[in-house]
Parts: structure tokens; C-alpha cells; sequence
């Protein structure tokens, strides 16, 4: 893709600069954020299709295991999974981070060249080459916007995984990213071979019975403050032990505290660790999460965030429900 710029100068795109380095790369690897979600792993797979058949020698890491519920998308096999990453690769692609930290730990050589592509809120260009778009409804359709003009076949496998990262980061097209733009993309991809009902079914019908004993464990816990705004959901290690599930099985979870009738922010603390949480957060309405993530060094959208915290359980819990109170009251 090339742009005619003022005087009949040729200016070469961001997209055009990102194939140049696609089709050069004699050791590419692709990486994204820990704990996978559908849009990073279905991106990754998406663009691994894309690279084959350019006749790269495609490398997949990374530092979080592949969720069980993944494994149905074509070419999960190839995801290899290492706490950190390391090798002597020309071209990395990082795909859905909206900063090189949330890789986890990775080390790669100074010459190489490092393509970011992204769509979070105030996301860090720290490549050398950013495809980056926050307007963008998922990494999946930045990567779809890429690879459509190279010399590739947009097959099947490829368009279930683009579909699949759609599909999850718009929360099934019930979040704000749901537009023409990714309906109409949606629609092109089952032209191109995208059974909906599969893909639906493999990802919200086909869970191990202990989610749902999880579920069970963490609403009957469940707090509700500020007159109903806010409601807020624990999972301990504890309860992850009693109900034999693994710590993925949670992805979805949040969805019940936000589906409450009144509720602004909704709120899922996981331990990770001795005294450290994942904390989830989804708003409905003017409340922007993405912003509130960030005093506590994380990020995300408007309308879904996160950040990870360390403390006791009861300090955590204070410290992000009191600001939250604050932002669902419009403060
Ligand atoms: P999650 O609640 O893990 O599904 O994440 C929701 C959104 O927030 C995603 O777009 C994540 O990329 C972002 N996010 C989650 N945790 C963090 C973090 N620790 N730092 C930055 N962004 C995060
Ligand atoms: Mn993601
Ligand atoms: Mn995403």
C-alpha cells in the first residue's frame, strides 16, 4: 500500500512497513498479553496463518498457558507456552498489549524489529512499528485490516480466528465497540467460512462443571455497595482449590456482578498470589473504568479495565470499591 504524498512523493504506510518487515523476517515471533484472552490468542493465530503462507517460519510464545477453550481454534496447537521469553528472532509482533510489561518477561535482541499492534485506551507506542487504533473494536480487526492486502488466501481458519477475537472483545456485540464497522466485518468472515454457531458453542456452552461450582462459590458472596452501583465478586485460591478450577474459568465471571440491574461498576478480585489480585472491572454508562484501572498502574477501555494489586484482601477491596464509588457517582 502505497500513498501518494504532496509533490508525487511516495510515502510508504504504517501497514505497507509492517509487510516489508513480514515478508524479510527470517525468525518472527508473535507474543501477547498474560492471561490470554480470545482476542490476543485469536489475533496471534489469525497473523500465524497470514505468516505461513508467506512462508515464515512462525514462532508463537507465550506466558500464560492457552486456556482450555482455546484449543478448538485452528493452529492452537502451535502456541508453546515458557514464563519467559527469549530467542534470537528478527521480527517481533506483539499483538493486544497496551504496554510491553503486559508481555510478562520477555527478552529479545536490540536489532530486532518490534511491530505493536493494539486498540487499548492510551496505549503505549513502544514499537518500532505501531498499528495502533483505540476506534478499533478488537486486535483481531487491526490484523484482519493488515493481512487483507497481502498476497495471502483469507481462508476459514483464518477468519474463525479474527471472528473469535471480534466476538469476545465485543463481549459477544453487546459492548460499545459493536458497530457497523465490526458487523459488517463480521458478516465477511462467515462469507469466508465462519460457522457462528460453532464458535459460539465451543466458547459459552462447552465449560468444565467446575465453573459453574466456582460461579455458584463466588456469588453467594457477592457484595453490592453505594446503593446498588457497585458490585463486587472475590475468588480466592481458596475457592479455585474447593471447586477443582483452574484460574481461566473465571474470564467470564464478571459478567454477573455488571448484568445486575443499577449496578455502574462491577468488580472481580482474583488472588494470584499472597497478598496480590487481578482485579477486573466493567462499568456501564459515563463511567470510564479504563481511567480507574489506571491509579492503580493498569489500563484497558472505557468500559473494560483491569490492573493487578498487591495487599491484604480487605485493603485491595477498600482502596478500588471506594474509588469506584467515586466514579459511579461522577466524581
Ligand atoms: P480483563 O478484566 O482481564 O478481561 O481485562 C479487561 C481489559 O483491561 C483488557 O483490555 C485488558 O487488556 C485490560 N487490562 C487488564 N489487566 C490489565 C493490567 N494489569 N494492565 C493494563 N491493562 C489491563
Ligand atoms: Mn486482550
Ligand atoms: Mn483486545
Amino acid at each position: 500500500m502505497r500513498v501518494e504524498g504532496k509533490g508525487g512523493i511516495v510515502i510508504n504506510t504504517i501497514q505497507d512497513q509492517i509487510y516489508q518487515a513480514a515478508v524479510s523476517a527470517s525468525r518472527p515471533l508473535i507474543t501477547s498479553h498474560i492471561n490470554s484472552d480470545g482476542d490476543a490468542i485469536g489475533s496471534q493465530l489469525a497473523l500465524y496463518g497470514a505468516l505461513t503462507q508467506l512462508g515464515r517460519p512462525v514462532t508463537i510464545i507465550n506466558t500464560s498457558p492457552l486456556p482450555e477453550v482455546y484449543c478448538f481454534l485452528p493452529h492452537a496447537e502451535v502456541i508453546q507456552h515458557s514464563e519467559s521469553i527469549n530467542g534470537d528472532f528478527d521480527v517481533v509482533f506483539i499483538l493486544d498489549c497496551a504496554d510491553l510489561n503486559r508481555v510478562g518477561k520477555l527478552a529479545i535482541p536490540n536489532r530486532a524489529t518490534v511491530i505493536n499492534i493494539d486498540h487499548h485506551y492510551q496505549g503505549e507506542l513502544f514499537g518500532n512499528l505501531n498499528w495502533c487504533r483505540e476506534e478499533a473494536c478488537s486486535t483481531a480487526e487491526l490484523v484482519y485490516e493488515l493481512i487483507k492486502e497481502w498476497d495471502i488466501e483469507l481462508n476459514a481458519a483464518i477468519a474463525t480466528n479474527i471472528y473469535t477475537g471480534i466476538l469476545t472483545d465485543t463481549g459477544s456485540f453487546h459492548f460499545d465497540n459493536t458497530s457497523s464497522q465490526s458487523l459488517k466485518l463480521a458478516a465477511q468472515l462467515v462469507d469466508l467460512g465462519v460457522n457462528p454457531r460453532y464458535v459460539a458453542e465451543q466458547l459459552y456452552e462447552n465449560m468444565p462443571a467446575s465453573t459453574l461450582k466456582l460461579l455458584a462459590y463466588g456469588l453467594e458472596e457477592m457484595e453490592l455497595s453505594a446503593e446498588g452501583q457497585v458490585a463486587s465478586l472475590v475468588i480466592t485460591r481458596k475457592l479455585l482449590e474447593q471447586s477443582g478450577a483452574k484460574a481461566w474459568e473465571t474470564d467470564n465471571f464478571i459478567n454477573y456482578p455488571k448484568s445486575l440491574k443499577g449496578v455502574r461498576v462491577a468488580i472481580l478480585f482474583q488472588q494470584i498470589g499472597d497478598d496480590y489480585y487481578k482485579v477486573s472491572m466493567r462499568s456501564k454508562g459515563e463511567v470510564n473504568v479504563a481511567q480507574l484501572a489506571q491509579k492503580f498502574n493498569g489500563g484497558g477501555h472505557y468500559h473494560a479495565a483491569g490492573c493487578r494489586i498487591r495487599g491484604s484482601l480487605a485493603e485491595v477491596k477498600q482502596r478500588v470499591v471506594d474509588l469506584a464509588h467515586n466514579y459511579s457517582a461522577g466524581l
